[in-house]
Formats: structure tokens, C-alpha cells, sequence
């Protein structure tokens, strides 16, 4: 069979991995790096992808996409906050879709993504010397159906077979547990750029079995980087008298020397920003020039290390166990290194637990690889039991609404109801199936829309309609209908999907 990679499809970066003689590696891409950033710029005729569309990002934002994981699979109401904070045009397309406008031209988040993909797939092409086709695609184990269907989309359009979408923390846990002789409780804490996943999983000798997740998925470094540009506006304000909220070019550039030293405080105490020329007034241009404190950082983000705090109490919570009961401690994504996360988990969980054996930045990647290569047959079975991170509720008209399926129930899982109309007459019923948060409005759990036709005429409150609700190994759901009497199925019209056809 034809190699199979692993693909870390990021926020921020990608990361490529196989198995080479029965170990996961990383595929460096074509410019020698072992991570691509998760960016695309229309300049030229060619769009520009990865680290090339990074560098030229300040000069060009409007043209330049990044965090598209943020919007794939989402409505566009959904992603008004991301708006705000991005410096390119994000629209409305048809049905409420997500569409980026450059150049008078739109484009879907599904449609970027296979893009970046394909760009990852040609590189790991030509490094392994065969064509890829079959792949393990990660996801945070936080996205919802519409969320999946989307990357799954993105795979197809770029002409790839997508054997599993594998959950993030799932995945992580593959890379470090293989194989283990007793059963462990493992929390993996995976802050990447611009979500947050927190899992409980329970691993043993063959099996994986995540317990709960919670997490954020609008939570990751980028928003510590932007607090830290909103922090350098204000001191630049303050000295110079100028705001620079309104000028993009000057935004990006102070983001990225954020990030740049919100690293640099992964290892020392205090740095030094210096970004030359970065507006001009009458008086001639102006320098911007302060030194950062890593106290000062803490301060500044004090309300991200919050929430992270809570997400993580949030797990364990829904796993029903204490931080006594936590034997070790992932941490995955690029975003764990900032020492204040690092020092809030240990003092939840304690400091021996920290499993420091995996890279944060790879594991993914490595064990998306793993599944991909337990899919091919080169390596042996191993049951993967993962749980869905939302329950799935079936709305009928009248908005009387019954949960399916309950949070965190072992995946595959199939539910059945006996569903039947109101009224007389009917030929035709609108179920609304709400997946997500119970804690949430209705209005932000409403994901799909199913139209049950020809209905059988009959008499009211007898059951006449057998549901079936279906969530598969890759966290996706399906509804199929049928007649409780003849056993005849019935059409399920899907509308106000924002997935394509
Ligand atoms: P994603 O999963 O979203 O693609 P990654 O796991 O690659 O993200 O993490 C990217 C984030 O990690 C970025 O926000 C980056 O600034 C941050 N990061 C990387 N290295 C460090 C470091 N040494 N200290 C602090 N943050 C870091
Ligand atoms: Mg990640």
C-alpha cells in the first residue's frame, strides 16, 4: 500500500509526519522546515504559501490570510469577533457562508485550506519520492460536525483521501504512549496559536479512551500576542501622542515583535522591543522602543491564564476526577512553552506529572502518522475510543427539544427515536439538530436542518418514524429516517448547512 502521512493542520502551523520503519517522523517541507505556517497571500499571479507568505505578511495584509482554522465550517455570524481582530475582508457568501474578498475575488475557508494542504502534500511528495494520496488529518477534539465537515472538505478539493480525521489530544497521546503497561490517566493541555484543547484520556496497554474534553477554541498564543500589541499601542500612545489602532501595516508589525517576545520571555526575564519607523508625523518618523517584562506579561495576560485555569478545571470536572488522579501531563502547541501556562498547570496537577518526553510542537503531527500507519496495516490494531464533546439534541417544531446523544459518549455511537407528527395531515416535518454546549443558547448550538417528507398520513401521537442519529469515527454525524411500519426509508433534506454539497 502507498504511504500514508499525518497532517497537524494548525492554526498557525502545519506539521507533516510518516512512518519510517515503523517510527513516526517528520517531513521537513521544501524549505528545509519542519513546521509550515498556516498562511496563504495572493500577490502575484500564484498565491504564496507558508513561510514565504509570512514574511511578506507586513507589507501586504489585506491580501494575506492567516488563522483560517478559525473560520472553516463556521457561519458567518458565528466569526464576527474574528473579524474584528483580522486585517483582511472576511464577507458573507450565500447561506450565511464564510467567504475571504481579495482582489474582487472570494474565496471559501475550505477553498484556502486546500490550497495550504496541497502545498504540504507536494512537499511531502517529493521527499518521499511517491505521490501521497491517503491521509490522517488532525483536528481539536472541541470542533463540532460542520468544523469537521469542513476540513474534510478542504482534503477533498485539494484531491486527497482522507482515511480519519483524528482528534488533536488523541493524536498526542498515540505519539507518547505506545505501548504502556498499566492503565494511565493522562491530561494533555494543547495551547497552539489560536485554540485551546484540554483532554483527560485514559491509556492503557491497546487502548485510548478519552474521558473529556473541554477547551476554547477562540483561545491560543495569538491572543497573548495581541494583548502585548495593545499593550505597546498604549505606551506608544503615551510617549508619542499617536494612535496606532487604525494603521494595519503598523498593527501586523507590532503583533509579530509581540510574538517574537513573548518567546523570547519563554527563557529570559526581560526584553527589549525596537521597531524603527513605525509611522511618520509632521515632526518625522517615529521609533517605537520598550522593554518588556516577563512579570509585566503575566500581568498583561493574567485573564488568558484565567480562562485557561478554567478549561482545564473544566475537564477534569467532566471527567469526574480530582488532579490527585492525574498521572501525567501532556503539553502540546508552541503556546505551552510561555512559562506562566507551564507554571499554572504544574501547580493544579503538581510538578513531577509534566511528561517532558514529547515534543509539543511535533506530537500531533507523529501521531497522526501512528493512526495513519494502524489504517495501512503497518502497524498492529490498536482501539482508538474517543467520545464526542457534545451532546446532540433533535428540536421539533414547537421547539420541544430531547437530547440523542449525551456529551462525551464513546464514538462510534448510534441512537435511535421513534418520532411522530403533531398534527393531521402532515407531508412534511423540520427537525433541527442542535450539537454543541447545552449550556449555550439554542441559537449558537443549532447546526443542521433536516426536512423528513412524505410523511404518512395518519393519525396523531403514533409512532410512525424510526430516527436514527449516528456520530462515526471521525466525530461526524448523520441522521437517516424510516418508515417504524413498512421499514421504507424516508428522504432527509439537509438545508441551512453552511458545508458544501
Ligand atoms: P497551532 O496548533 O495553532 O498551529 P502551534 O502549536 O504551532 O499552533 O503554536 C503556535 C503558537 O506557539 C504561536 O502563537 C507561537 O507564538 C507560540 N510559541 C511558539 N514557541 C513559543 C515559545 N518558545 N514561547 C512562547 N510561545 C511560543
Ligand atoms: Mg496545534
Amino acid at each position: 500500500m502507498a504511504k500514508a502521512v499525518g497532517i497537524d493542520l494548525g492554526t498557525t502551523n502545519c506539521v507533516v509526519a510518516v512512518l519510517e520503519g515503523g517510527r513516526p517522523v517528520v517531513i521537513a517541507n521544501a524549505e528545509g522546515m519542519r513546521a509550515t505556517p498556516s498562511v496563504l497571500a495572493f500577490k502575484e499571479k500564484k498565491p504564496l504559501i507558508g513561510q514565504i507568505a509570512k514574511r511578506q505578511a507586513t507589507l501586504n495584509p489585506e491580501r494575506t490570510i492567516y488563522s483560517l482554522k478559525r473560520f472553516i465550517g463556521r457561519r458567518y455570524r458565528e466569526v464576527t469577533e474574528e473579524i474584528k481582530t483580522v486585517p483582511y475582508s472576511v464577507v458573507s457568501g450565500q447561506n450565511e457562508t464564510v467567504r475571504f474578498e481579495i482582489d474582487d475575488k472570494l474565496y471559501s475557508p475550505e477553498e484556502l485550506s486546500a490550497m495550504l494542504l496541497r502545498k504540504l502534500i507536494d512537499d511531502a511528495s517529493s521527499y518521499l519520492g511517491e505521490a501521497v494520496h491517503d491521509v490522517v488529518i488532525s483536528v481539536p477534539a472541541y470542533f463540532n460536525d460542520s468544523q469537521r465537515r469542513g476540513t474534510m472538505d478542504a482534503a477533498r478539493i485539494a484531491g486527497l483521501n482522507v482515511l480519519r480525521i483524528i482528534n488533536e489530544p488523541t493524536a498526542a497521546a498515540l505519539a507518547y504512549g505506545l505501548p504502556r503497561k498499566t492503565t494511565e490517566t493522562i491530561l494533555v493541555f494543547d495551547l497552539g496559536g489560536g485554540t485551546l484543547d484540554v483532554s483527560v484520556l485514559d491509556v492503557s496497554d491497546d487502548v485510548f479512551e478519552v474521558r473529556a474534553t473541554a477547551g476554547d477554541t477562540q483561545l491560543g498564543g495569538c491572543n497573548f500576542d495581541k494583548e502585548v500589541a495593545e499593550w505597546l499601542t498604549v505606551e506608544f500612545e503615551k510617549r508619542h501622542g499617536i494612535n496606532l489602532r487604525h494603521d494595519k501595516q503598523a498593527l501586523q508589525r507590532l503583533t509579530e515583535a509581540a510574538e517574537k517576545a513573548i518567546i523570547e520571555l519563554s527563557t529570559v526575564l526581560e526584553t527589549q522591543i525596537y521597531l524603527p519607523f513605525i509611522c511618520t508625523d509632521a515632526a518625522g518618523p517615529k521609533h517605537l522602543e520598550v522593554v518588556l517584562k516577563r512579570a509585566q506579561l503575566n500581568e498583561l495576560t493574567a485573564h488568558l491564564l484565567k480562562s485557561c485555569r478554567d478549561s482545564l478545571e473544566a475537564a477534569l470536572a467532566e471527567a469526574k476526577i480530582t488532579p490527585d488522579d492525574v498521572d501525567q501531563v501532556l503539553f502540546v502547541g508552541g503556546s505551552t512553552r510561555i512559562l506562566a501556562v507551564q507554571e499554572l498547570v504544574q501547580k493544579i496537577i503538581g510538578k513531577r506529572k509534566i511528561n517532558r518526553g514529547v515534543n509539543p510542537d511535533e506530537a500531533v503531527a507523529l501521531g497522526a502518522a501512528i493512526q495513519a500507519g494502524i489504517l495501512t496495516g503497518e502497524l498492529k490494531e490498536l482501539i482508538l475510543l474517543d467520545i464526542t464533546p457534545f451532546s446532540l439534541e433533535l428540536e421539533t417544531e414547537g421547539g420541544l427539544i430531547s437530547k440523542v446523544i449525551e456529551q462525551n459518549t464513546a464514538i462510534p455511537t448510534r441512537k435511535t427515536r421513534l418520532f411522530s407528527t403533531t398534527e393531521d395531515n402532515r407531508s412534511a416535518v423540520d427537525l433541527h439538530i442542535l450539537q454543541g454546549d447545552p449550556k449555550l443558547a439554542k441559537e449558537n448550538r443549532r447546526v443542521r436542518q433536516f426536512r423528513l417528507d412524505e410523511i404518512v398520513r395518519t393519525h396523531p401521537g403514533h409512532a410512525l418514524v424510526e430516527l436514527t442519529f449516528e456520530i462515526d469515527a471521525n466525530g461526524l454525524f448523520n441522521v437517516s429516517a424510516k418508515d417504524n411500519k413498512t421499514g421504507k426509508e424516508h428522504p432527509l433534506i439537509i438545508s441551512d448547512s453552511v458545508n458544501m454539497d
